[in-house]
This record gives C-alpha cells, sequence and structure tokens, in this order.
C-alpha cells in the first residue's frame, strides 16, 4: 500500500487563494505518484465565503478534506486541529496564501525519505519587510536562543514536513497558548532544514499585524522559559545591594558631616526608578500568573463545527 502525505492548509478568510493553491497541489501530486495525498484545509472561522469554496473544492477532488471550526480560533489552534485530524505517514504543514512555495515539498519529501523526522523550510530572505522588524526579530530570537536551552530558530515558520511521530508527539502538547514555532523545536528528533524563496502573498493582507506580532514573542517567551522571572529576582538583589550600600555611606555621612536638608532631586530620581523597577516586575510576574490562569481552565484549544461538510 503507498504511503500517504497529508498537506495541512490552516486557513482565515482565503477564499480567493484556496483554488488556486489546490490546482498547484494536484499537480504537485500528479507528479509525484508513489504516494497518495490528502489535502486537509481547516478553515478558521473565516467570515467570507470559504467554506462554500471548500464545499465545491472537496465536489471536485475526493483528495480534499476539510474542517471547519465554530469560529476563529487563530493559527496554532488551527494548525492542532489539522494535525488531529490528519490521516498521513508525514504531514506537511503550508500557508494558504502561496506564500510557501508548492515546490519546495518534493524536496521535503526527498529528505524525509531519507530518514529525516522534521524537514523545515527556511527562508531565504525575510521577503518585504522593513529595516527595523528584520532587525527586531533577529533581536528576538537571539534573545529566546540565550534564555532558552532549546533551539528556536530565526527565519523558521510553520512551512515544514512532520513524520507521523513528529504529529503525534505535537498532539500531545495541549497547552491552550500555543507558541507552535517553538514546540516544534521541543519536541526534538531528527530535523533538516529546505532552504525556499518566501513569495509576497497573492491575495488578501496578511492577518498579523505589529500588536500580534508582539503578543506572539511574548508568547514564545513566557511558553519556553522563566528568566525573565529570574532576572527580576536578579534586578531586586542588585537594587537592594546598592540600596543598602548607599544607606551606611548616608548613615555615616550624616553622623560625621551633619545634613543640611537637601536632596529632593535624588530623593525623587531614586524613588521613580525604583518604582519603575517594582511596575516592571509586576508585570513579569502578571504576565505568568495570566499563562498558569489560561492553562488552568483546561479549555480545548478550538472546537469542530464540521468535518467535510458533516457535523455531530
Ligand atoms: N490564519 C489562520 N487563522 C488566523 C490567521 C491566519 O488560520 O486567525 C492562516 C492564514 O489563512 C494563512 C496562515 O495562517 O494560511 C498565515 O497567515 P498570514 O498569511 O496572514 O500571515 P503571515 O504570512 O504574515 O505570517
Ligand atoms: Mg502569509
Amino acid at each position: 500500500m503507498k504511503k500517504l502525505i497529508t498537506i495541512l492548509v490552516p486557513a482565515y478568510n482565503e477564499a480567493r487563494n484556496l483554488p488556486g493553491l489546490v490546482d498547484a497541489l494536484s499537480s504537485l501530486s500528479d507528479s509525484i505518484d508513489t504516494y497518495d495525498w490528502e489535502f486537509l484545509i481547516v478553515n478558521d472561522g473565516s467570515s467570507d465565503n470559504t467554506s462554500d469554496v471548500l464545499r465545491s473544492l472537496r465536489e471536485q477532488d475526493i483528495r480534499v478534506n476539510y474542517i471547519n471550526l465554530s469560529r476563529n480560533f487563530g493559527k496554532e489552534s488551527a494548525m492542532l486541529a489539522g494535525l488531529d485530524y490528519a490521516k498521513g505517514d508525514c504531514v506537511v504543514i503550508m500557508d494558504a496564501d502561496l506564500q510557501h512555495p508548492v515546490s519546495a515539498v518534493p524536496e521535503m519529501i526527498k529528505a524525509w525519505e531519507e530518514g529525516y523526522d522534521d524537514v523545515y523550510g527556511k527562508r531565504k530572505t525575510r521577503g518585504k519587510e522593513s529595516w527595523l522588524r528584520k532587525k527586531l526579530s533577529l533581536l528576538y530570537y537571539s534573545l529566546l536562543q540565550k534564555t532558552t536551552r532549546i533551539d528556536i530558530l530565526p527565519n523558521v515558520g510553520d512551512f515544514r514536513l512532520l513524520d507521523r511521530r513528529c504529529v503525534d508527539a505535537v498532539r500531545e502538547l495541549r497547552e491552550t497558548q500555543r507558541y507552535t514555532k517553538g514546540l516544534f523545536c521541543w519536541i526534538g528528533f531528527k530535523k533538516k532544514p529546505v532552504e525556499f524563496e518566501s513569495l509576497d502573498r497573492t491575495e488578501g493582507k496578511s492577518t498579523f499585524n505589529f500588536l500580534s506580532l508582539l503578543g506572539l514573542a511574548i508568547e514564545g517567551i513566557t511558553g519556553f522559559t522563566i528568566s525573565p522571572l529570574r532576572i527580576a529576582s536578579l534586578l531586586g538583589v542588585v537594587v537592594s545591594i546598592v540600596a543598602f550600600t548607599y544607606l551606611i555611606f548616608v548613615i555615616f555621612k550624616t553622623i560625621f558631616y551633619g545634613e543640611p536638608v537637601q536632596g529632593y532631586p535624588t530623593l525623587l530620581c531614586v524613588i521613580l526608578f525604583l518604582g519603575g523597577c517594582q511596575l516592571l516586575a509586576i508585570g513579569i510576574i502578571g504576565e505568568y500568573i495570566g499563562r498558569i490562569f489560561n492553562e488552568t481552565k483546561r479549555r480545548p484549544p478550538y472546537l469542530v463545527d464540521s468535518y467535510n461538510g458533516s457535523g455531530r
């Protein structure tokens, strides 16, 4: 029996991109006929007519399977839904907007055949992005790499091929606040990069703006390391030592030289500085408490409305 490859595509308002994508995928599958194929598209609560498009794509091609989620849960949860429903011996995750070139898939499959479990796409260039955004993201990754013990790679997104073993491993990680990019690194297994040229979005525009990326960045840090808490405690220790030394100095100075009332600016600076440090530390603690709050509710990461058009 032939092995089955699942192409998993999370889609949010991608009605205009999906027909083109399925076309490209079906010509890919025609060129590699040593495998059976499944095109699994997760409709992440789109508000356009994505679900109608999916129904008609399914009517035209039996290899298309689709899940409609009950609302928009975000790409991270949509991917988990896809991994739960994928039947393949390996799963290739790609975006619906054709930014991930279908032409890179054969190379990924080749690496999989050689025995690699997690073949990840590595962007050669970051495409059209501002200088500041590029710099910030590089800085972020180096911070993440230094503070976590796992390698979270820069320029690597969700475009990747996962062996069944990796899929099952990721499915076991049921956290609600997901940073999938980090989870892929966390699971380990034999990894190999495949370089690809990131294309520009064909239709519509990216749903990730600066704020949502910042949210994801904080997610990445708080989900994988408690070093900010440690830095806060260290800062506390350093500030206390400095404050204590200064205290001794002030006491002795007053004893030996007296103290004319002065020093309002110094006092204000110290109070403001310490106040800032305290707020920062409370904020960091708050981030982690927020995570605990969200995880202890143990809500499912997504809810399915229907699979291939039939619910319940
Ligand atoms: N996506 C999703 N749910 C969302 C937002 C995005 O499933 O809430 C999908 C989207 O349809 C696309 C992929 O995630 O297939 C990447 O999204 P986008 O192209 O907007 O992001 P970017 O290319 O900027 O990373
Ligand atoms: Mg995109």
